[in-house]
C-alpha cells in the first residue's frame, strides 16, 4: 500500500488599508479598546448601506497580480450567508462566481482564485464571577479580508508551511498586510486528503478542512495529524470521499490533535446571492495597469538581485528580506559603501548580527567602522596579482561556473585568496581582482 496526500489551502489575511471595508471606521483594532471603532454600518444595523473602500481593491488586485493571477474587468460581491454571534447582519459580503483575481500560479502552485470579503467580529470566551461567557468586539468587524484560494497542490505538510512563509513575505513586500498568524492577521485552513494505492486500486480518503490554527508551527503539525489519522480512519472503516462532500475538523493544541467539529457544508447551504446594496465593478486595462505599475520588486528578484551585484550568500539575503528595516538600511548605506569601496557582505553581517545599532549609526559611520578594523597590513599588489593568477589557474571548475553565470561561486576563490594572504588583504579588492581577471 502506497499514498499520495494532496493539501489545498485557504488562506484569509487582513489588510492593513487605514479604513475598514464599507465603512469610516478605522482599521487598526490592535490595542484599541473593544468596541470603539464602530459604527452602524460595521454593526450591522438595520437600514445601514455599505460603502467599497477603494484601497482594498487596488490591493487585491496588486496581490493577484504578483500571484501571477488573471485580473477579470468585471467583478461583484455576494451575500454569504450563515448565522453566527460574532456576524450581525446575519451574512457576510463576500464574493462567489465573479472573484476578482482567478488562476494564478506562485510557488509552482496553482492559485483557483483571490477574493475579497470582510472580517466578522472578535468572540471572547471568559469566565466571569464564575459565570461562563462569550464577549463580542466589534473593532475587526468589516475589516477588509482578502482570502487566497490554491489548488490542492502541495503534497506535504512542510511544503504547505514554506509556501505559507513565501506568501507572507510577499504580501508584506507589498506593503498591504503585516500578516502576522500570531495576531491573527493571516489564518490559514489547509484541505487535506489522501490517494491511497492498494493492490492496483486508488482510493481516495474524505476531504477535511481543519481550522483554528494560528502559527506556521500549527500548520505543519495539524496537517502531519491529519494525514497519519486519515490514514488509519481508511485501513479502519475503507469510508471513500463522496463528491461535493467536506468534513471540519479543529486543531487542539492542547491535545495535539484535530477534532471532529462539522460533518458536511456545501456552497449551497450559504444561498449565496448577488449583494443588492453594492453595485459590481468594472474595470479598464487601464487601470489594472496602472496597479501594475505600481508594483515593487518581488522578493525572488530582490534576493537574485542582491547575490549577483553585492555578492552576499543566500543566507545574507534571506536576514535582509526577513527584515523590513535592516533592508531599509542596507539600501540607505548602499551608495556610501560603494563610495567607500566596503565589502558588502562584511557590511551586512554587521547589520544583520546586530553588532551595530542601526537606527543610531550613520551609513558613513558604519562604513569608517569597517575600514578602521580593515587596517590589518597588506601585501603589495604585484604579489596579490600573482595570487589571483595562481588561484585562478588551480581552479578550472569554480572559473567555469563564474563564467556560465553562477556569480557567488567567486566566494570559494576569495576565500582562498584570504587564506593564502593570511588575512593581509582588502576582501573587496580581492573580488574586484578576481571578477577583472575572469570576465
Ligand atoms: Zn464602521
Ligand atoms: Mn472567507
Amino acid at each position: 500500500m502506497s499514498f499520495n496526500v494532496f493539501i489545498g489551502l485557504e488562506i484569509h489575511i487582513e489588510l492593513k488599508t487605514n479604513s475598514k471595508m464599507f465603512c469610516n471606521c478605522a482599521n487598526d483594532c490592535f490595542e484599541a479598546e473593544p468596541n470603539t471603532h464602530t459604527c452602524p454600518v460595521c454593526l450591522g444595523l438595520p437600514g445601514a448601506l455599505p460603502v467599497v473602500n477603494q484601497k482594498a481593491i487596488e490591493e487585491v488586485i496588486l496581490t493577484g497580480l504578483a500571484l501571477g493571477c488573471q485580473i477579470p474587468l468585471f467583478s461583484k460581491f455576494d451575500r454569504k450567508n450563515y448565522f453566527y454571534p460574532d456576524l450581525p447582519k446575519g451574512y457576510q459580503i463576500s464574493q462567489f462566481d465573479l472573484p476578482l483575481c482567478q488562476k494564478g500560479n506562485f510557488q509552482e502552485i496553482k492559485i483557483r482564485r483571490v477574493h475579497l470579503e470582510e472580517d466578522t467580529a472578535k468572540l471572547f470566551h471568559e469566565t466571569i464571577n464564575n459565570e461562563k461567557v462569550s464577549l463580542i468586539d466589534f473593532n475587526r468587524s468589516g475589516v477588509p479580508l482578502m482570502e487566497i484560494v490554491t489548488e490542492p497542490d502541495l503534497r506535504s505538510a512542510v511544503q504547505a508551511k514554506e509556501f505559507l512563509k513565501k506568501l507572507q513575505q510577499l504580501v508584506r513586500f507589498l506593503k498591504v498586510a503585516d500578516a502576522d498568524m500570531e495576531k491573527g492577521q493571516m489564518r490559514c485552513e489547509p484541505t487535506v486528503n489522501l490517494e491511497i494505492e492498494n493492490n492496483g486500486r486508488k482510493f481516495y480518503t474524505p476531504l477535511v478542512e481543519v481550522k483554528n490554527i494560528n502559527s506556521f508551527r500549527f500548520v505543519e503539525k495539524a496537517i502531519e495529524y491529519e494525514i497519519k489519522r486519515q490514514l488509519e480512519e481508511f485501513e479502519k472503516t475503507g469510508v471513500e470521499k463522496q463528491a461535493g462532500n467536506k468534513t471540519t475538523r479543529g486543531w487542539d493544541n492542547k491535545n495535539q490533535k484535530t477534532v471532529l467539529q462539522r460533518e458536511k457544508e456545501e456552497a449551497s447551504d450559504y444561498r449565496y446571492f448577488p449583494e443588492p446594496d453594492l453595485p459590481p465593478m468594472r474595470f479598464t486595462q487601464e487601470q489594472i495597469e496602472i496597479i501594475k505599475k505600481s508594483m515593487p520588486e518581488l522578493p525572488e528578484e530582490k534576493t537574485k538581485k542582491l547575490m549577483k551585484d553585492y555578492h552576499l550568500t543566500s543566507q545574507q539575503v534571506k536576514d535582509l528580506i526577513g527584515d523590513e528595516q535592516k533592508m531599509a538600511y542596507f539600501e540607505k548605506a548602499l551608495p556610501v559603501l560603494i563610495k567607500e569601496k566596503i565589502d558588502f557582505p562584511q557590511a551586512v553581517n554587521l547589520i544583520i548580527n546586530k553588532r551595530i545599532d542601526i537606527t543610531k549609526t550613520e551609513p558613513e559611520d558604519l562604513a569608517q567602522a569597517i575600514k578602521s578594523k580593515d587596517k590589518t597590513p597588506q601585501l603589495p599588489q604585484e604579489e596579490l596579482e600573482k595570487m589571483v593568477k595562481e588561484v585562478i589557474s588551480n581552479n578550472p571548475e569554480i572559473v567555469a561556473q563564474f563564467k556560465k553565470g553562477k556569480v557567488t561561486v567567486i566566494e570559494v576563490l576569495v576565500g582562498q585568496m584570504m587564506g593564502k594572504t593570511k588575512g593581509q588583504a582588502n576582501a573587496a579588492q580581492i573580488r574586484g581582482m578576481l571578477r577583472e581577471k575572469m570576465i
